[in-house]
């Protein structure tokens, strides 16, 4: 199969095209920078430009970025996974929200104009669109496939933490509404997305440097540098988690493998997790990190006895994943940071 994955360089999407070229899947992938381009060709130097086409495309905000890439003939699904996802901006429109939106919006508008091959496209959304701010501590709320943050652009200025949600609900809801309104958009391909919590595991290798580490795990980069030695930071609200190889396998599942995944939001969790765990788990594997870490005896980072409560048996029954354990996940993220000098 043909497939189109947006975002290349991620830290999701690189495991993505990683599971794709492994199960002998076509490529065309895009990414920002030559730079970027030049690596991921030179990870796969055994894969022709047929099997891995890498393509720029500098821009996700405007709204034409991806007019040219949708008319290469033959892409049968499309995977769009690039999107900001950090907290180092200072207009969260434009920064965020714009390439979101407009990123999402604009793939779909430029595969229904020129892509007629593709049958399915998976947008990686995230709980971030499942999650509703008023309620996410509240014990008798359930956060499930069904749930819908109720969040609007007029809250993006509450906080970092909210923009970004923002973000991920908008440009999720922009692409169910495309392909509800077919008649008008010219959709001819249906839609599912994978919503995961926070995403850890292992970096892969050509792309990451501890300095520029993707954000769900500077957690773990904070940890190994000994950051926590003296008191283990709060764990959060968002306290559900989801190992980086499930959520890839996710999107080939959803995307490529089970027709009846069309029109179905996947909400990808392995459970709840907590920075004690964490801490826990890294001391009882690494004890070569011992000066770096917090002994049994520092306190702070367990799971909030007032916290939401989950449901996700439908992704788990369609997906069918086994999902990985944290203490693995956690294993292999910290081996992976240790092969890049942690
Ligand atoms: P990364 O930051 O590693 O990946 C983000 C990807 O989007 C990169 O390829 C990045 O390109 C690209 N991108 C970001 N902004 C732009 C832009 N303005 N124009 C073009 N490309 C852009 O993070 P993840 O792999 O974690 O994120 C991938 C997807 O997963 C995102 O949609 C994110 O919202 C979603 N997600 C992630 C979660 C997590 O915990 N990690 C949880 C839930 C959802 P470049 O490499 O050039 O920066």
């Amino acid at each position: 199969t043909k497939v189109l994955l947006t975002g290349g360089s991620g830290f999701i999407a690189a495991h993505i095209l990683e599971q794709l070229l492994s199960k002998g899947h076509s490529v065309v992938t895009t990414v920002r920078s030559e730079e970027k381009a030049t690596k991921i060709r030179e990870a796969y130097p055994d894969k022709s430009a047929d099997d891995l086409n890498v393509v720029i495309v500098p821009d996700i905000a405007k709204p034409d970025a991806f007019d040219e890439v949708a008319k290469i003939p033959g892409i049968e699904v499309v995977l769009h996974t690039a999107s900001p996802f950090h907290f180092h901006f200072k207009d969260p429109k434009t920064e965020l929200i714009d390439p979101a939106v407009i990123g999402t919006t604009g793939i779909l508008k430029a595969i229904a104009r020129s892509a007629s091959s593709v049958k399915r496209v998976v947008v990686t959304s995230s709980f971030a669109a499942i999650v509703d701010e008023a309620t996410i501590s509240n014990p008798a709320t359930v956060f499930s496939e069904a749930s819908w943050n109720p969040v609007t652009l007029a809250d993006i200025h509450n906080s970092p933490a909210t923009a970004y949600r923002a973000s991920k609900t908008l440009a999720e809801r922009a692409a169910w509404d495309f392909v509800a309104n077919a008649a008008t958009t010219g959709a001819k391909f249906d839609l599912a997305t994978v919503n995961p919590p926070m995403v850890f595991g292992p970096v892969v290798h050509y792309l990451a440097s501890l300095e520029s580490i993707n954000t769900s795990n500077a957690r773990l980069v904070d940890l190994v540098q000994g950051k926590w030695k003296d008191a283990i930071p709060p764990t959060g609200q968002a306290l559900i988690w989801v190992d980086v190889r499930d959520v890839a396998a996710a999107h080939i599942k959803a995307g490529l493998e089970i027709p009846e995944a069309g029109g179905q939001r996947f909400f990808t969790t392995a459970g709840t997790f907590s920075n004690a765990e964490l801490a826990g788990i890294v001391r009882r594997n690494f004890p070569e990190l011992a000066d770096k870490l917090p002994g049994p005896e520092v306190k702070g980072g367990e799971l909030p006895e007032e916290r939401f409560q989950f449901d996700n048996k439908k992704t788990t029954e369609v997906l069918g994943i086994n999902w990985i354990p944290f203490e693995k996940s956690v294993v292999d993220t910290v081996k992976s940071l240790q092969a890049h000098g942690a």
